[in-house]
């Protein structure tokens, strides 16, 4: 469906919940649990998918909070994996919880896999998210480009003197294996956000590696800047929201699991689907058809803006 700025929304981000096992500095280090009970049903988020794809949605991203949480997170990858107009579906984890599961999401429909890893060194690692093993991490990636859900990318969001010091460690993941590793700016989406000292311009990272040649991109819209190095098999992402605001081209909508839609991360408006939930598809789609004719024309991330949600809330 085309939005009030001629944008042809596509793209579906579907928080399932805003639990994380993890803590993460620029996440969510300073926030309590959310409590089960908000959060939206497997026939909830069914639905509303149904009703987004009706409108042309056809790329949906499960997120979170930490997706794998969800118990029942196949069975809302099968039931939304057999909506006619989803093609692709996407899950973005910390991967802590997904061993041995990755089999049974792809089967499901499962088509690609986004793993935040954000240092290669274990003790910083550990320090960084409250508690993650680095170890988790580094199987998730092989068994997710085992079972073909390809291209595997990695997010790492790069922080000033945290983890500047470790970019050619993960351009060096893409040497022997065929991932896309994507550096992310830091966005005003917590309290370390909101120190611009903190945040690393990805024009800063790319013009101190001359060695990274520009490639074109995999899809037209994506919001990276591709880069790989000469024989290596995977390739390098820059992601500049801040930097170079890319929303006259952004195709998305963000869904969350207390079944609030935000048309823009960077803008704290929302709309609540719980009312349309209950009185069915049509009022589903009307909702949903006001929201995308109303997102903004972009991100306030320049503006001394905040967020009212922080990125575990909204979904990354
Ligand atoms: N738990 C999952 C994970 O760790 O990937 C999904 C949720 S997490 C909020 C999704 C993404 O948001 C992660 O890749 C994380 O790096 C990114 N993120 C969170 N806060 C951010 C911030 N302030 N700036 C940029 N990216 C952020």
């Amino acid at each position: 469906m085309i939005d009030g700025y001629g944008r042809n929304i596509r793209y579906l981000r579907l928080s399932l919940t805003e639990r994380c096992t993890l803590k993460c500095a620029y996440c969510r280090a300073d926030e309590g649990l959310c409590p089960k009970k908000r959060e939206l049903t497997a026939d909830q988020f069914v639905k509303i998918v149904r009703a987004c794809a009706s409108l042309g949605i056809n790329k949906l991203r499960l997120t979170g909070g930490e997706p794998l949480l969800r118990r029942d997170i196949v069975q809302i990858v099968a039931e939304c994996a057999a909506i006619e107009g989803i093609e692709e579906i996407a899950l973005t984890t910390n991967a802590q919880q997904l061993d041995g599961r990755a089999p049974a999401l792809k089967k499901a429909g499962l088509t690609r896999m986004n793993i935040s890893v954000d240092s290669l060194n274990p003790d910083k690692f550990a320090r960084l998210t409250g508690g993650g093993e680095l170890r988790r991490v580094m199987q998730a990636i092989d068994q997710s480009i085992e079972c073909g859900l390809l291209p595997v990318k990695l997010n790492a969001v790069v922080v000033r003197g945290v983890n500047d010091d470790e970019i050619d460690d993960f351009i060096e993941l893409t040497r022997e294996r065929p991932i896309e590793v994507r550096f992310i700016e830091l966005m005003p989406l917590g309290k370390l956000g909101e120190d611009p000292s903190k945040r690393v311009p990805s024009a800063e990272l790319i013009d101190a590696r001359p060695w990274l040649h520009p490639v074109s991109p995999s899809y037209i819209g994506q919001p990276s800047t591709d880069y790989q190095v000469d024989g290596y098999k995977g390739r390098v992402g820059f992601i500049s929201a801040v930097s170079h605001k890319f929303c006259a081209d952004c195709n998305r909508i963000r869904i969350m699991s207390d079944g609030m839609l935000r048309p823009c991360l960077g803008d704290n408006g929302e709309v609540s689907l719980l009312p349309a939930l209950e009185q069915g598809m049509d009022a589903l789609e009307q909702v949903i058809r006001t929201a995308i004719l109303n997102k903004p024309a972009g991100h306030h991330f320049e503006e001394n803006w905040k967020t009212l949600r922080n990125m575990s809330r909204i979904g990354g």
